[in-house]
């Protein structure tokens, strides 16, 4: 019998605690109801300042409640970027810090890659049908990629700390191109730039067979 009415217990037990969880939800919805006919009714529907929370909030609210709880804990505190809310531990929000990255790589790229040129050499190049794209090796066995009018003068240039570029007495010539116009040199030399970024090995293999070309004509 004492079995019996035990589960009986509980089961009323149960029973109330459900009515109670039933009677918020009620309240939960009949919350919710009110603010949707409130936005029917034309209020500005705000969506929470913090960076990538989507949440609704009150006309008169800037946080949610979770975020406002944390803007009060000194949590979070506004990006200076673009004034929305992020974590007090990180200098922007993630999105302005995407996209400040994204800029710096794009200038940094920007100036590696950048072609050699000088309005000095304008003038000079008038008339003038035969330019080099070469590539240097510095002493720590790194390569520069650039081109010229005169090989042998830019190289003496080089060597001698007159460019703004890379200068050095060990500046090694390793691979040179011809072409006919200063256009052709300076793509060539940009294209050349990227790919010793990008893959240095095709670089080197350029720089191997042109060598084995040179060798094969040298009369010693
Ligand atoms: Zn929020
Ligand atoms: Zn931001």
């Amino acid at each position: 019998m004492r079995n019996r009415k035990k589960p009986g217990l509980i089961n009323s037990f149960i029973k109330s605690l459900a009515e109670q969880i039933d009677s918020k939800n009620r309240q939960g919805i009949r919350t919710n109801r009110r603010v949707t006919s409130t936005n029917r009714q034309g209020a500005v529907i705000k969506t929470c300042r913090y960076w990538n929370c989507n949440r609704n909030i009150r006309a008169n609210h800037f946080l949610c409640a979770e975020h406002y709880e944390d803007w009060e804990d000194y949590v979070i505190d506004k990006c200076p970027e673009c004034g929305r809310y992020k974590d007090v531990e990180y200098d922007t929000c993630k999105d302005c810090y995407d996209t400040l990255t994204k800029k710096n790589t794009v200038k940094k790229s920007n100036s590696q890659f950048r072609k050699e040129h000088s309005k000095a050499w304008d003038k000079g190049d008038k008339g003038v049908e035969r330019f080099f794209i070469y590539i240097l090796k510095t002493e720590k066995g790194e390569f520069y990629v650039g081109q010229t009018r005169d090989l042998r003068l830019r190289l003496g240039e080089h060597r001698d700390g007159k460019t703004k570029s890379i200068s050095g007495r060990d500046l090694k010539l390793q691979y040179y191109e011809e072409v006919s116009s200063r256009k052709s040199a300076e793509l060539r030399e940009v294209e050349l730039k990227k790919l010793l970024h990008s893959n240095e090995r095709i670089i080197r293999k350029m720089i191997q067979d042109f060598q084995d070309r040179v060798r094969e004509v040298q009369i010693n």
